[in-house]
């Protein structure tokens, strides 16, 4: 870390060089929280009202009430932005900056040892924000490398995957055993073999003009990216359908591409040791990336 970055902890902004968060803190301890990945376009954020409401709904699902309001957030995250030399005070100014990556972090707070919340009386409250190191353009010109890993998605009885839970070691497994493989990212299926989602990012595919995604049903994180990608495949006058697929039906699949807010849309031209499509970006892959670029600022605040 080499770059001083202010960081907003429990109600003040404060250097990441000072900001201390307690051993017994339960986030570290054991997992205990929630978090949202976030990022901003020439100092705007991409969907900040939805990952705000899925921030709000992941406190929920596991009891914890964020002591703030909901509408604090904008202001919250502009700050950290402005304060991080990623937005000016004028608007005009931005054209010239580069991207950003936020990360809010909520952990059930600090309390004595043991699993009960009620140990903890306040939530640790982290805003971050640094810029945004891009994907390499190569990976979106050339596409990446997917395995079917042997780990399975949390069962949503389990741990609901629709939770953006500091406890992230189903994913970091997946990750591990795809990356050992050589591979860009890991694809999991769900309990039932029906696919789910990458480690982070949700995936779709192509078959016969039709774009194909596992349902939420499946057991997968509510991807903010993915709704957009729905919503402008349907603007595009796309078929586009939800449900429950088998690894086989990705296989044979003319095109696929993997969907979150960091990476945007990224092709996929192999998955284990199969070809997709012609084994470079398919032209629906292309489309859906470029409208999505000409509809951003729909999207931004
Ligand atoms: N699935 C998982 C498990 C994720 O962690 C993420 C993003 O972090 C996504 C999907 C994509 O979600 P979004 O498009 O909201 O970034």
């Amino acid at each position: 870390m080499n770059r001083n970055m202010w960081v907003y902890l429990n109600g003040s902004f404060v250097s990441h060089e000072e900001a201390r968060i307690s051993v017994f803190d339960h986030g570290f301890l054991y997992g205990d929280g929630i978090y949202e990945t976030l990022r901003a376009y020439a100092g705007r954020p991409f969907m900040l009202k939805h990952h705000v409401a899925r921030l709000y709904r992941s406190g929920a699902m596991i009891g914890l009430r964020i002591p703030l309001p909901e509408e604090d957030w904008p202001g919250l995250i502009v700050e950290a932005l402005t304060r991080n030399g990623l937005r000016s005070e004028k608007p005009q100014q931005d054209r010239e900056l580069g991207d950003a990556y936020l990360r809010i972090t909520i952990s059930r707070g600090t309390g004595d040892i043991g699993l009960d919340p009620d140990l903890c009386p306040s939530p640790t409250v982290l805003i971050m924000a640094k810029p945004l190191i891009p994907y390499p353009r190569h990976l979106f010109e050339e596409g990446v490398r997917v395995s079917i890993v042997s780990v399975r998605r949390n069962l949503s009885t389990a741990l609901p995957p629709q939770i953006k839970s500091l406890n992230f070691l189903n994913n970091i497994l997946a990750k591990r055993e795809a990356t050992k493989g050589g591979f860009f990212d890991g694809l999991m299926l769900n309990a039932e073999g029906a696919l789910a989602e990458c480690t982070a990012s949700n995936v779709f595919f192509v078959r016969e003009g039709r774009l194909y995604t596992p349902s939420l049903a499946c057991g997968i994180l509510d991807g903010i990216t993915r709704g957009i990608v729905l919503q402008l495949s349907r603007e595009a006058g796309l078929i586009a359908e939800e449900g429950a697929y088998s690894g086989d039906a990705l296989l044979r699949a003319e095109e696929c591409f993997l969907t979150n807010t960091s990476m945007e849309i990224m092709p996929v031209t192999h998955v284990n040791d199969s070809t997709i499509g012609s084994g470079h970006p398919g032209p629906i892959t292309i489309t859906l990336r470029e409208r999505f670029h000409a509809n951003l600022s729909r999207f931004l605040t």
